[in-house]
């Protein structure tokens, strides 16, 4: 079928709040690039939003996921347990920076590996109340959209949220939160609202994903991890989106040195594959007992073989080089943009996660999120997929797999620069 025919099909069938507003359906894909239903070739910049650090169908994933299929598809690992799930559970325990011995229980979307997080977090500390940030992005579950700073547009319509989630301030400076306000906010949370002895958790990204690409100051971590260890809070970091080597380490927090009691992580985990999973201190992960954790599908064994080659790709391929790399070269040509244009502003990276604000007035620092969104329609135009984010809906963020080629690298941003010329030429047009 063509795009025309199957835009048909989506406006008639497909519930308008599951449906993209983007009319290319995408027919194949390989490494950075997608072609659509019609024929038409885009370079990702979008990665599927941060799932495919490693591109599309990388050949090593795809041969393990096959040969998966030739042996087992479902079994539900509580019924009969696979090799996959047990694999993935002593990988993850070994590479992530989770305090002592850590063990591993598998789902299928980083909003459930949320939703497990919390449910384990409050059944070791026996405490209920957990401290999220602004800025922050969980999930569409109901605990995750109450987790949620970004309220809009997740949770506008859907009632009341579960209760015991609580905020604090995530330091922006650009934005006017400075690191020591952002302490002094969570403090005052602390003590006015949740109260240290009914606090099971503070959950927080260690790099701001939804919210923006903002980086949590080491130090700000750092103070974290100390307020947690007083009153017997378990900090939870949470890797959906920055994780599996988006940084240029295979986790953000490694940055800080920090060690979590329970880390999330999924996305880029399976190279498209759903697979998420919760990673904790075995005295956390242990506090519930008899299949209170897991579901149906958990942990699939194809999605486990899918996770298994991934994390070989990571060792065997440079991938953690490639993400610095990849963001040494975004930060020198938005550096050169920054400059050139008026609306360009504020670009900073962490690795390959790496992003710039659209604005009004530099000077001002005010978002232009109008002009954002010309962008990224303009962008699609001309065969780029390219992804807006942040909390005033006027940062671009980069995603595209870190293993692509340079050439097209080069050819994606190029296209960013016709665009900027061209809006350039338009808003000068019109302002003279
Ligand atoms: N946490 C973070 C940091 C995320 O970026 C996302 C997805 N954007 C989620 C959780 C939710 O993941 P999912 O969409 O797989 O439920």
């Amino acid at each position: 079928m063509n795009n025309a025919q199957l835009n048909e099909l989506k406006q008639r069938y497909v519930a308008s709040g599951a449906a993209s507003p983007a009319t290319a359906f995408a027919d194949r894909a390989e490494n950075a690039e997608i072609w659509d239903a019609d024929g038409n070739r885009f370079i990702d910049f979008a990665g599927g939003i941060g799932v495919l650090n490693i591109g599309h169908r990388h050949p090593k994933v795809v041969e393990a996921v096959k040969a998966q299929l030739d042996r087992v598809m479902h079994t539900c690992q509580t019924v009969m347990p696979y090799e996959g799930y047990v694999k993935v559970a002593e990988k993850l325990s070994q590479v992530t920076p989770v305090r002592g011995h850590a063990k591993v229980m598998l789902a299928n979307s980083g909003a459930e590996a949320l939703e497990n997080a919390v449910k384990v977090a409050r059944a070791a500390t026996g405490k209920n109340n957990v401290i999220c940030f602004d800025g922050g992005y969980h999930g569409r579950t109901f605990m995750t959209m109450a987790m949620n700073g970004k309220v809009a547009p997740y949770s506008t319509d859907f009632g009341s949220m579960p209760g015991n989630v609580f905020r604090a301030p995530f330091p922006v400076p650009y934005h006017g939160v400075s690191e020591d306000e952002a302490l002094r906010g969570l403090k005052m949370t602390l003590k006015t609202d949740a109260n240290p002895k009914d606090t099971a958790a503070i959950v927080l990204e260690p790099v701001l994903g939804e919210g923006g690409f903002y980086p949590a100051p080491p130090s700000f971590l750092k103070a974290i991890r100390e307020i947690c260890d007083e009153h017997g809070i378990l900090m939870i970091i949470d890797e959906v989106q920055s994780g599996f080597g988006r940084t240029g380490k295979l986790f953000a927090i490694e940055h800080s040195g920090v060690e979590p009691d329970i880390m999330t992580m999924a996305k880029s985990m399976a190279d498209g594959m759903p697979i998420s999973a919760v990673v904790g201190t075995d005295k956390v992960m242990d506090a519930s007992g008899g299949n209170s954790l897991g579901g149906t599908y958990t942990g699939s064994p194809v999605s486990c073989a899918a996770t298994l080659a991934v994390l070989e790709v990571f060792e065997q391929e440079n991938i953690l080089e490639k993400s610095q790399a990849l963001g040494d070269k975004l930060a020198a040509r938005f550096a050169t943009w920054q400059r050139d244009f008026a609306c360009i502003d504020n670009a900073r990276n962490m690795g390959a996660m790496a992003a710039f604000d659209v604005v009004a007035d530099k000077s001002a620092h005010s978002p232009d999120a109008e002009l954002t969104a010309a962008l990224c329609k303009k962008a699609r135009e001309k065969g780029l997929i390219l992804l807006s984010c942040g909390m005033y809906g006027n940062t671009i963020r980069f995603l595209m797999p870190v293993t692509i080629e340079d050439a097209i690298l080069e050819e994606g941003l190029d296209i960013i620069e016709t665009c900027l010329k061209e809006l350039a030429g338009q808003q000068s047009a019109a302002t003279a």
